[in-house]
């Protein structure tokens, strides 16, 4: 593999940059794969990536139906945090967002990590008297946490509007979230998981998952039959679909997402800031782009659009928070498909079939555990069993009831 670097770059500059390589192969599927991943999502690459790179397997296939990282993966708003309410989250988000830390590094490839702070605001007296509940337990789970005073708030954002028909009464702040470019996350464990050998095959939708007494034997695919020893499902809103192949019914609902882009501004936003009671979520690109983010749609459906009045309610809300962006023009909106569990944690796990592994219900916010999410799926298939980061999150607390109730700090956003 090419190695990125001020060197190289300038190397490439005095042959007008045509000498860079493919960043990743093209190739046909092979009759049988020890693993085959299933969606080359983020957490679909990085599961692959680390399977070859921590556990030493090279016989690995990440099929797809469309093309890689155009699910999810580029469709968030790439909010990264850790700080969630119970420990079993804290400890998988804060993991992740250590293997962040060191993801440019570790890939060779820029994923333009951008540790510039998260906001979550309150608005009422209980959101107060939860985001101080949950600033304590980061804090005991050693991750950075601080309470913002209207007035704190203000020294960072001095434009922004506290005494709304939403009033602004303080806000958790994490110093260490911030935002990443999410389709280089996609490129970049695409790129160094090819490398290890990982075959990457776009345009190839799973249609079916064969299976023989009990275990899994391989998918059917618009390409043909492919055999395969494990399979991990990692396919985001289309995971009860894909689940359902295998005759394994899962607690998911999947719901229309939806988030927008404005004209290019100069640097005015210095981090992030989101408000889970008024469904609204904003912070600036390096581009210069406001990225803002919605509130779900609550009926459920597979199409990559939400509703008009979702974000219209969201525009209301930043507008009257921050009325310097009321004139600011609108580019694009899209919208994606997120798997939303009933406690609003993922699902990492084993199944009842054989050789066969969930990664979802990530919701919508799935993007910050990205690398860790690999991680530990990773570890998962290879071993056959849970690692002790993941192990809390198997299908079988819907069973048992051992919920982790992430409402509150998921509720609707990142
Ligand atoms: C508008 C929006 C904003 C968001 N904002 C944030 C945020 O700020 N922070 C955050 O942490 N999270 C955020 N999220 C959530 C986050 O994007 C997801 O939780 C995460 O990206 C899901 O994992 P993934 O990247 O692997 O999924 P995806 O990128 O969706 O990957 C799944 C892949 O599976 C493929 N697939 C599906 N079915 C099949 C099949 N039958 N055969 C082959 N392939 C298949 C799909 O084509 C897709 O490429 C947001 C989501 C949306 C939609």
């Amino acid at each position: 593999m090419q190695k990125f670097s001020i060197w190289s770059l300038l190397k490439n500059s005095l042959s007008y940059h045509e000498g860079w390589q493919r960043q990743w192969r093209s190739p046909e599927p092979k009759a049988e794969y020890d693993v085959v991943v299933v969606g080359a999502g983020g957490h679909g690459l990085a599961t692959a990536y680390y399977l070859a790179k921590e556990h030493g397997l090279r016989n690995i296939a990440v099929i797809e139906r469309g093309w890689l990282g155009g699910g999810n993966t580029s469709r968030n708003t790439t909010i990264v945090r850790s700080n969630y309410l119970w420990d079993e989250a804290t400890l998988l988000y804060e993991k992740s967002m250590k293997l962040w830390e060191g993801l440019s590094q570790e890939l060779n490839y820029n994923v333009m990590f951008s540790q510039r702070g998260v906001m979550n605001l309150g608005h009422t007296l209980q959101d107060m008297r939860d985001i101080e509940r949950r600033v304590s337990a980061n804090r005991l789970n050693g991750v950075d946490a601080l309470v913002l005073s209207p007035s704190e708030i203000k020294e960072r954002l001095p434009f922004i509007n506290l005494k709304t028909r939403y009033p602004i009464l303080g806000a958790s702040f994490q110093p260490r979230g911030g935002v990443a470019r999410h389709d280089a996350v996609a490129w970049g464990f695409a790129r160094a998981a090819d490398a290890l050998g990982v075959d990457i095959i776009q345009n190839c939708e799973v249609t079916g998952i064969r299976r023989q007494n009990g275990a899994v034997t391989g998918v059917d695919t618009v390409k043909g039959f492919i055999q395969a020893k494990k399979i991990a499902l990692v396919a985001a809103g289309h995971a009860s679909v894909v689940a359902q192949m295998a005759g394994v019914r899962l607690p998911i609902e999947s719901h229309p997402l939806q988030a927008l882009v404005s004209e290019p501004l100069k640097p005015i936003f210095p981090t992030v800031v989101m408000s889970n009671a008024i469904h609204a979520y904003i912070s600036q690109s390096d581009k210069g782009d406001l990225v803002i983010g919605a509130g779900i749609d609550s009926y459920t459906g597979y199409g990559q659009r939400g509703s008009y009045q979702t974000i219209e309610h969201t525009l209301q809300a930043i507008v009257e928070m921050f009325p310097l962006f009321s004139r600011v023009r609108m580019n694009r909106q899209w919208g994606g498909i997120v798997d939303v569990s009933p406690d609003a944690s993922p699902i990492i796990s084993k199944t009842p079939v054989k050789g066969l592994y969930i990664n979802c219900g990530w919701g919508t916010g799935g993007f910050k555990a990205t690398p860790g999410s690999g991680w530990v799926m990773a570890h998962t298939v290879a071993h056959d069993r849970p690692h002790a980061l993941n192990e809390a999150f198997s299908l079988d607390r819907f069973y048992n009831g051992h919920l982790i109730d992430e409402h509150g700090a998921a509720a609707v956003a990142h």
